[in-house]
């Protein structure tokens, strides 16, 4: 009976045993089961966050190259736009360029181009009035810079009109915008009369070129805007010191001519050297700073020097170049080759 017992409590104990130890098994599977898929899930959630993190990148990427693209655009335009001197403008143009994007060669040819030396490159006329102008001709351009090279291109074919139709008007103009002094085209003709006016009564009339003295410094140490203003009061200066009846035109950026008409070469001397004090003795406000300035004036005389007003330029032109190489700030009379 006691055996029988026993025998009963063994198998109930298996059973039990057996029963848990099922039960326990089951219990684990469920829950490996549970995590390896809350595992999956978490992997699949982090794969998904970091793709969409590498997507932000990339748009970040994209959007910085836009930008960077936008800002040249922009830096390109400003710069080119603040030129009225064709090559200036181009000068510009071409170090943007190369700046901004790979390029083999890249030229701005006025009139008529021999199409068969371009036949690799992009070729864009510039177009005024319906005529053709010149070219703008460019090569070795990458694909992916194609449309910034169009963009910049257009902005440079706008300019370089821009450039072209001022100095039209200003070669139709009486007075030059700037200084109001009279412009290169009319003094010629003035001086051309004058010439003729002198040879016919005998007269003497002195040629007076003058230059301002590394004016460039200026322009490029505070800005165009100030070199305008300067250019403006030296040529105020000068005209203050001639007569009504002298004729002062703008020659050249910052070189001016003067016709002292019935004028002898000492006459001349004591003007130019007039003018020279003058100008040096002129206090230039432009914006915050004060400038003081000089230049230097070549002296030629009719008909002592030349008959023919080309001549008397180039000889007064010389005389400059003189006073230039001799130190600035000084007039010289010219003596000879
Ligand atoms: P130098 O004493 O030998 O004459 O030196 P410089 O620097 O005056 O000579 P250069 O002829 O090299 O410089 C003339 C400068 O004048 C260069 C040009 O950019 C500037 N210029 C010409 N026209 C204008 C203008 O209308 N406005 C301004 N701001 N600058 C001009
Ligand atoms: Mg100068
Ligand atoms: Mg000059």
């Amino acid at each position: 009976m006691i055996v029988f017992k026993n025998a009963l409590s063994y198998v109930a104990l298996v059973f039990l045993t057996t029963w848990l130890f099922l039960w326990l098994r089951k219990i684990l599977n469920r829950s490996i089961t549970y995590i390896t898929k809350r595992h999956q899930h978490f992997k699949n959630e982090y794969a998904l966050v970091v793709a969409q993190n590498d997507a932000l990148k990339q748009k970040d990427a994209d959007l910085k190259s836009a930008l960077g693209k936008i800002i040249a655009l922009y830096e390109n335009a400003k710069q080119i736009f603040k030129y009225l001197e064709e090559e200036r403008v181009f000068t510009e143009f071409k170090d943007h360029l190369y700046k901004y994007i790979e390029i083999r060669d890249c030229q701005f040819v006025k009139g008529e181009i021999d199409i068969s030396k371009f036949k690799e490159y992009i070729v864009l006329p510039l177009e005024i009035n319906k005529t053709v102008m010149g070219y703008l001709v460019a090569d070795g351009i990458r694909d992916v810079d194609n449309e910034t090279f169009q963009i910049l291109s257009q902005q440079f074919l706008l300019a370089i009109k821009r450039a072209i139709l001022y100095q039209k008007v200003n070669e139709l103009a009486i007075t030059d915008g700037l200084t109001q002094v009279l412009s290169r085209r009319y003094w010629s003709e003035r001086f051309s009369e004058e010439t003729e006016r002198s040879k016919k009564l005998g007269h003497t009339l002195s040629c007076l070129m003058i230059d301002i003295d590394h004016f460039k410094e200026y322009n490029d140490q505070y800005g165009h805007l100030v070199g305008d203003i300067i250019l403006k009061e030296a040529s105020k200066t000068v005209k203050e010191n001639v007569r009504e009846i002298d004729i002062m035109g703008r020659y050249g950026g910052e070189e001016f001519c003067v016709i002292l008409t019935e004028t002898e070469k000492e006459d001349a001397s004591f003007v130019a050297n007039r003018i020279l004090q003058a100008v040096q003795q002129r206090k230039i406000a432009a914006y915050d700073e004060t400038f003081k300035i000089t230049i230097s004036i070549g002296i030629a005389m009719f008909p002592e020097h030349a008959q023919e007003c080309s001549l008397l330029i180039d000889k007064a032109d010389k005389a400059l170049y003189e006073a230039k190489r001799s130190g600035r700030n000084r007039v010289c009379v010219y003596h000879g080759e």
